[in-house]
């Protein structure tokens, strides 16, 4: 069954049952049904008695997503006699990845490229998985020439390829391609990849970054500098001094939408500043930003969540997930937000274990519920995230109110 979500089609994937949610998935679907061309934001109310969950309206697993899974499974049921790999983690969520590597599937590389295992051991028969993510054509073309089939089980995500023919486009019109994105991200790399192949690329990671690259837009830094704070971020035979003075902006799907934008302003201004308003086009490609739809809905269902006056937030995803990592970073600007990969990190009424995605650390927090009542708790998690797990997350907490409503009563309320 297909569905037509805004003005592209969604798929329904085949994925496993014990992925989909029968609490919070349910009150998602119940939302979508009511509200199609997603015009409310606003997030669903569950209000149990002496706690209340403010659940973001947009959150769990995205068409690249669900995409991936479906296929790596398929991958693995239809391979039973062959060693099935996957490049690196098929997505930034360690339950997805763990289930898959229980049923055989091997992880050749870590997220940042790091390899586990040799290229050496792979065989022409060999099932390798390119993840959501995409990979780099020195990748691909490294496993062509092995013998290896690479595009049976490919589940680089369509909003991903769409980034590779924003740039391709810029690359035929002479733009040198600023990638906005963490340059060890694998989709960022896969992206500077096949940005370089067709033009000049250069990836910053944030504003302070790309004010850096401003300076060599306006002459102000030689170019021995620019090797040195662009180290490894640069495509090969990169000019600062030629290939910079046409540029256009795309980045990571998963990327803070407000950061793009003001990047992509901050050139816009420096190209009209350089060479006057009149002649900006000949300098800066107007592109629109390339995050996925998914990042946007996540994000513009987060904003709701900041108008809320909840007590905390709770955002569950993998540790090393881009958009979930956002999310924290909006739900930060208003409330103490912890950040949790599953129900086990709150390991009593007291005390909940969570990760400092600023310092790359876990974290424990005491009396992290508050004494008054009603407890209201914003509930939200990233794309990479399955909706059983917010569940589990939010049955833990309703089990520290043992004379909370039960769920059965709100559902039949509200679906
Ligand atoms: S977050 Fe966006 S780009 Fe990434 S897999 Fe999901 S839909 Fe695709």
């Amino acid at each position: 069954m297909q569905l037509v979500r805004n003005s592209f089609v969604i798929k329904k994937f085949n994925i496993p049952a014990y992925y989909r949610s029968s609490v919070t998935g349910r009150i998602k679907e119940s939302r979508r049904i009511k509200d199609l061309r997603k015009q409310d934001f606003s997030p669903t109310v569950l209000d149990f008695g002496p706690v209340q969950f403010y659940l973001a309206r947009h959150f769990g697993f995205c068409y690249g997503v669900e995409n991936a899974i479906e296929i790596s499974y398929r991958a693995l049921e239809e391979n039973p006699d062959k060693q099935v790999y996957l490049l690196s983690q098929m997505i930034h969520n360690q339950e997805v990845n763990e289930d898959l590597q229980n049923r055989g599937i091997k992880f050749i590389m870590d997220t940042d490229g790091k390899q586990f295992i040799s290229w050496d051991v792979l065989k022409p028969d060999d099932i390798v998985i390119i993840p959501a993510f995409g990979t780099t054509l020195e990748v691909e073309n490294l496993l062509l020439d092995k013998g290896i089939e690479v595009q049976k089980y490919n589940t680089t995500c369509p909003f991903v390829e769409k980034v590779w023919n924003r740039s391709e486009k810029l690359g035929e019109e002479s733009y040198t391609v600023i990638i906005h994105g963490k340059p060890k991200h694998e989709e960022t790399r896969a992206t500077f990849s096949h940005s370089a192949k067709n033009a000049p690329a250069v990836i910053v990671r944030d504003m302070e970054e790309a004010k850096q690259l401003g300076e060599y837009i306006l002459g102000r830094k030689n170019q021995d500098e620019f090797f040195k704070e662009f180290a490894w971020r640069h495509s090969e035979g990169f000019d600062p001094r030629e290939h910079l003075q046409r540029v256009g902006v795309v980045n990571q799907t998963t990327m803070l939408a407000t950061e793009t934008q003001a990047i992509a302003d901050y050139f816009r201004q420096l190209m009209a500043d350089q060479y006057g308003s009149e002649n900006l086009k000949e300098h800066f490609a107007d592109t629109r930003d390339t995050l996925c739809y998914a990042t946007n809905d996540n994000q513009d269902a987060t904003y709701e969540l900041l108008e809320t006056d909840a007590d905390f937030a709770l955002v569950v995803g993998g540790y090393n997930s881009s958009n979930t990592s956002h999310i924290v970073e909006l739900c930060e600007r208003k409330f103490k937000t912890y950040f949790i990969n599953s129900e086990r990190e709150i390991r009593s009424n007291d005390e909940i274990h969570h990760f400092d995605y600023h310092r790359k650390e876990k974290k424990i927090t005491n009396h992290f519920l508050p004494s008054s009542r009603p407890v209201k708790i914003i509930l939200t998690s990233g794309a990479s995230c399955p909706d059983t797990l917010v569940d589990r997350v939010m049955m833990r907490i309703l089990g520290f109110f043992p004379e909370a409503r039960s769920v059965e009563m709100l559902l039949a309320e509200l679906v």
